[in-house]
């Protein structure tokens, strides 16, 4: 696949992350004007509304300051209007007059959640994440549970505190149990730290279980994901149910879905299968993306430094295997739901993608360009997340998926 030219020039850059190839999904506003549907084309926005106004689609839901309507018409409505915006948007198109009307400098916009979250799942995929923090846990030996093979196993996390890229996050209280403690205490978090994840949007419901190739069918996009985690609140907590409070803080996702077509000339195979997985969960052709993924950290009023760089083929379950996992005891999924892949980490150091693992659980702090050190987040850290797939002459990209620490708060609101 190359690069598909468009009468917006800035989106034939081939550097670009929003060339014709791509046309993601956001929500956005304009000083004094309502949150509504959006598509990113080079540096400016395709207001879907306006588009709906002047008579180039038909649709009827682009008013909405969320696309759970559209998706919720299903694949074929989707592919319908990829392709008419490719025609529309293309070079030497003959809507492009019309169309034009209906561009938004991007530096105008505002940014919203792209969707409503129905409810978000996290999944924990990354073989080397889990290895990893098993190691650190339970040794080298035993490093992964002896389900992990056979499943991708997750737990069922908070709608309510996922945020769109930009939004600031506030350091988590927590109760407090360690080594270093007598007894447990309530205190701001000490260990407060990301998890660079992509996250998977689903746009067909569904009421009981789905193969693997149905499910890859009901995903609509993709979005780049941060789940915040306190690994101290966790470490204590966790035991036996998993993870509670040390997640429920904030899930930062980025501003764009990258749809699943736009994705599909990036597919490549999961990694060779150590014990074959059962039937409903068997490999169906390419369901992993080659896609690049990094995250920088920027201490406050300072430059920022890139701390990890890694892939999304690193996964061991693609979104497909999750989302029919999910299903397999009949659970029911609806337009919105978030599954988020787990930490995604590769095999070598520098491409870790949680500071509890590139600070091998805060013993060897990481040393930032600024020359400052890091085991766990500071207040006033600003963490990016990128990720972009690379085409010949062209690429795809997400948009920034962007946080900043702000530090906790006692319950007058001071300063903890
Ligand atoms: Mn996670």
């Amino acid at each position: 696949m190359t690069l598909r030219p468009s009468w917006v020039e800035s989106a034939n850059d081939p550097a670009h992350p929003f060339p014709l190839n791509n046309l993601p999904c956001g929500v956005f506003s304009t000083p004094g004007t309502a949150p509504r549907c959006g598509v990113a084309i080079g540096n400016a926005i395709l207001d879907m509304a306006a588009v709906e106004e002047g008579g180039l689609t038909d649709v009827g839901c682009f008013h909405e300051p969320a696309w759970n309507a559209f998706m919720a018409r299903g694949p074929r409505a989707w592919a319908a209007l990829r392709t008419r915006l490719t025609a529309i948007l293309a070079a030497g198109s003959p809507d492009r007059s019309r169309a034009e009307a209906a561009l938004v400098p991007m530096g105008e916009a505002s940014l919203h959640m792209p969707f409503r979250v129905a409810e978000f799942t996290d999944f924990y995929s990354g073989r080397h994440h889990a290895t990893n923090v098993g190691t650190m846990f339970r040794g080298a030996e035993n490093a992964l549970p002896p389900n992990w093979l056979h499943m991708p196993i997750g737990y069922n996390g908070r709608a309510s505190s996922v945020v769109v890229s930009g939004t600031p996050v506030r350091r988590p209280w927590g109760q407090l149990k360690g080594p270093q403690y007598d007894a447990p205490i309530l205190a701001p978090s000490r260990r407060f730290d990301l998890e660079l994840e992509m996250g998977a949007v689903v746009g067909v419901p569904s009421d009981g279980p789905l193969n693997v190739t149905e499910a890859q069918a009901n995903i609509f996009g993709h979005v780049l994901l941060n789940d915040w985690s306190a690994r101290d609140i966790q470490a204590w907590e966790y035991q036996p149910l998993g993870p509670f409070q040390a997640k429920a803080t904030a899930t930062t996702v980025s501003p764009w879905i990258v749809t699943a077509e736009a994705l599909a000339p990036f597919r490549v195979d999961a990694p060779p299968r150590e014990v074959p997985l059962l039937p409903h969960l068997a490999d169906d052709g390419p369901m992993l993306h080659d896609i690049d993924l990094s995250v920088t950290l920027a201490p406050e009023g300072r430059e920022p430094t890139t701390i990890a760089r890694t892939n999304a083929r690193e996964l061991y379950y693609s979104a497909a295997q999750q989302l029919a996992h999910h299903s397999t005891a009949g659970c029911p999924m609806r337009v919105g739901d978030l599954l988020g892949t787990g930490t995604i980490s590769g095999p070598a150091r520098h491409q870790r993608g949680s500071l509890l693992e590139l600070s091998w659980g805060g013993e060897e702090p990481l040393t930032l360009d600024t020359g400052e050190t890091r085991a766990f987040l500071e207040d006033g850290d600003t963490l990016t997340l990128h990720g972009h797939a690379r085409g010949e002459g062209y690429r795809i990209g997400f948009g920034a998926c962007t946080g900043t620490v702000l530090p906790a708060l006692d319950r007058e609101g001071d300063p903890a």
